[in-house]
């Protein structure tokens, strides 16, 4: 029906999540239409985020150095460790301004039925982190749904083992369960953070 490579742009655009084939189709045509600039302006922006951007060496949030800019705020406390699953559930626990510590991204959750084992995740490397000696507190903050529980439990487990003068604890309940981090608003998800409770 199109050009091909007005086709090839559709396709591509039909890839990202919550786009379908019609509104492919409608952004494909919003770009042909826009000045050159603009549309050069996109296609660096997605190709440099791919070159420059890569895990954080230490937290595994998302950088554009050797470490992200949260470990390398010396005003953060390193004493406390927030876990959470993926690099964009970071943005909104800073939106609510509850948490001046540092991060952990696991890279997912457990999931045992899609294959996704502790060691599939940064989970030995939390664990080196913790043992480091500096750390007093572990918050997981993985989704509140079946597999970011199980996560939580897991971690919570083998951290009671290997440091047991940690505290390890859970947010409040309050978020919506199955939900995702991400789409929590930030006044639910700082109560959420602020009542915060030790994994029995
Ligand atoms: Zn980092």
């Amino acid at each position: 029906m199109f050009a091909p490579p007005v086709q090839r742009l559709v396709t591509e655009l039909g890839k990202l999540p919550g786009i379908g084939q019609r509104t492919a189709q409608r952004l494909a045509f919003h770009i042909l239409r826009v000045d050159p600039e603009d549309a050069n302006a996109l296609a660096a922006a997605i190709r440099e985020v791919k070159e420059k951007i890569r895990p954080c060496a230490i937290c595994f949030n998302l950088a554009d150095e050797e470490t992200c800019r949260i470990c390398q705020d010396e005003r953060r406390d390193g004493g406390i460790i927030c876990v959470v699953e993926e690099p964009s559930d970071v943005i909104p626990i800073e939106r609510t301004h509850e948490f001046r510590g540092r991060y952990h991204v696991l890279g997912g959750a457990l999931s045992p039925i899609d294959g996704v084992d502790p060691e599939d995740l940064k989970i030995p490397q939390l664990y080196a982190r913790v043992t480091g000696g500096e750390v007093r507190e572990v918050v997981i903050a993985t989704n509140p749904t079946t597999t970011g529980e199980a996560t939580a439990h897991h971690i919570a487990a083998a951290l009671r083992e290997r440091a047991p003068d940690v505290a390890v604890t859970r947010l409040a309940s309050g978020l919506p369960v199955g939900g995702d981090l991400e789409y929590a608003d930030e006044v639910t998800l700082g109560r959420a953070f602020a009542g915060r409770r030790e994994i029995a």
